[in-house]
């Protein structure tokens, strides 16, 4: 069994790449995360890109560790604000993690914006890194519309102001999909299954 470390705490993330690594029939990989390995300190997130700041994250983790890493940046892009919050959604308010805080700022600065010019995306960059240096990094993107007000109480973050294009018949948000749903649309998971061949050359 060779041993993956994902460089996160959030056990929803460490769920998910493990769903995606099951699904895959990648039986050979055990997926463990930051709880599981001797702590050790992490870089800040100074990237100005999600894929540079996923690969901060993985080349530290694989370091320290001496194990594989993968590790995954993501965020809001608004077409209306040239693609900000991106790697600046987390603290988009000036408190880091304030999800209520960043949502009802976002929701604010879009008031005057009509729904045509609402498009947004949720996007993703993976980065593995193997401790010899091997790097893969790779990116999913979500589309849908900034909604006018949150809705939905699922998922986190964003999630209740996002409703993706492709439930755009039902209008619900992120935060109203299961997580089986939301696993099958996001940008997460589309970043995921592009890591696949990587992480299955690491089992063999
Ligand atoms: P991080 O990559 O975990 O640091 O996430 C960055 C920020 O992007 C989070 O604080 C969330 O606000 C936002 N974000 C990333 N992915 C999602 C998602 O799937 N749903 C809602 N918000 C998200």
């Amino acid at each position: 069994m060779s041993k993956v470390l994902l460089a996160s705490r959030n056990a929803k993330k460490l769920a998910e790449l493990r769903r995606v690594v099951a699904a895959a029939g990648l039986t050979g990989l055990d997926v463990v995360g930051l709880d599981d390995v001797p702590e050790y300190p992490e870089e800040p997130e100074t990237g100005a890109t999600f894929e540079a700041n996923a690969l901060i994250k993985a080349r530290s983790g694989a370091r320290a560790t001496g194990l594989p890493c993968v590790a995954d940046d993501s965020g809001i892009a608004v077409d209306a604000l040239n693609g900000m919050p991106g790697v600046l959604s987390a603290r988009w308010s000036g408190v880091h993690g304030d999800d209520a805080a960043n949502n009802r700022l976002l929701l604010a600065q879009l008031s005057d914006v009509p729904t045509e010019r609402r498009g947004t995306a949720f996007v993703s960059a993976c980065a593995l890194v193997s401790p010899e240096g091997d790097e893969t990094v790779v990116r999913g993107e979500w589309r849908g519309v900034l909604l006018p007000e949150p809705k939905g109480d699922n998922g986190f973050g964003y999630d209740p102001l996002f409703a993706p294009d492709d439930d755009a018949a039902a209008g619900r948000s992120s935060a109203e999909l299961s997580p089986q749903e939301k696993d099958a649309l996001s940008h997460r998971a589309k970043a995921l299954t592009q890591l696949l061949p990587a992480l299955k050359a690491l089992g063999e």
